[in-house]
């Protein structure tokens, strides 16, 4: 379990983390109606750098507009975010790097199966940045369960009641001993992993499944490809076979949790990783953690 620091926001205030609760018979206790997502925290001498904050906000907003939860806007604009999220840091002082998840969750009680014209509150809590996927190797394991589609739970809106999809692939990856699993989509191409997206590289260009394949817009995602496409690299975006993942080059995963992660197996294939991989590593984590980088926002 990954070190929680003590203080977390909740609601406007900043709460030991006991006080900030949330009602049985709210809408986020009975149907998982929260949207949340999770950003990283770079720390140089006290002061804290946030990787892409406003595209995290904006990706709140867009799960929110997709799901109905419509009255969080004007309550939580992106300047009271990012003074919450500051306030947060402030009141834990973290001298390590950190992750923070922050929430909209529907707080009314018993409104039944709907979304609009419901309160929300914000919720925010600091932890360490530890990695879900080992660094030096994910094994992964293609899944029974397949992504849920856009027409059925958007993969593109990061709601809490959908990751219980996520939660059945990744639990039978690691009854089988791996570390995570591989989402196909309903047509049976590569989607993504339980919270991950997925690169492989053919030939030297880098190829991952398109924004339109039942995946979550991944904001490190949108990085490597930018960052790959200055340093030259050709990217696709396109579907992908499973078969291709097999005899891809290179494949490595993206995501806040598991940064970017060279894969060492799939389905108990071995899997390469050298080159590109390697090369995109080290900008990616300069994106994350340098002073120089353009991706930050200090806080
Ligand atoms: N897919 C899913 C299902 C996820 O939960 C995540 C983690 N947020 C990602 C992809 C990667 O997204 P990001 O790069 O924005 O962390």
């Amino acid at each position: 379990m990954a070190r929680l620091y003590p203080t977390v926001y909740f609601d406007g205030k900043l709460v030991p983390e006991k006080e900030a609760n949330l009602s049985i018979a709210s809408s986020a206790v009975l149907y998982g109606l929260s949207v949340y997502t999770v950003f990283h925290v770079a720390i140089h001498d006290k002061e804290y750098f946030a990787f892409r904050i406003a595209d995290h906000y904006q990706r709140l907003v867009d799960s929110c507009k997709i799901i109905g939860m419509d009255t969080f806007a004007e309550k939580w604009s992106f300047d009271v975010f990012e003074s919450a999220m500051k306030k947060l840091l402030e009141a834990n002082a973290p001298e390590e790097n950190v992750f923070v998840r922050a929430s909209f969750h529907v707080d009314e009680k018993l409104p039944g199966t709907r979304s609009r014209g419901l309160n929300t509150v914000l919720s925010a809590f600091v932890y360490e940045a530890a990695s879900i996927v080992p660094r030096d190797g994910v094994k992964l394991k293609t899944s029974v369960w397949r992504r849920t589609p856009d027409f059925s739970i958007p993969s593109r809106a990061k709601v809490n009641g959908a990751y219980v999809n996520s939660v059945l692939a990744r639990q039978d990856a690691i009854d089988s001993g791996y570390d995570d699993c591989i989402f196909l989509d309903s047509s049976g191409h590569v989607a993504e992993l339980s919270a991950a997206n997925i690169f492989i590289v053919r030939n030297g260009k880098l190829i991952t499944p398109g924004q339109n394949m039942d995946i979550l817009e991944g904001i490190n995602r949108r990085t490597v490809l930018e960052l790959a496409a200055d340093m030259g690299i050709v990217c696709e975006e396109r579907p992908i076979d499973l078969t291709e993942l097999y005899i891809a080059d290179e494949v490595f995963v993206t995501g806040t949790s598991s940064f970017l992660s060279p894969v060492s197996v799939i389905d108990s294939r071995h899997i390469a990783s050298d080159g590109i991989t390697k090369k995109l590593q080290k900008a990616y984590d300069e994106a994350l953690e340098s002073r120089q980088s353009t991706y930050l926002t200090k806080l």
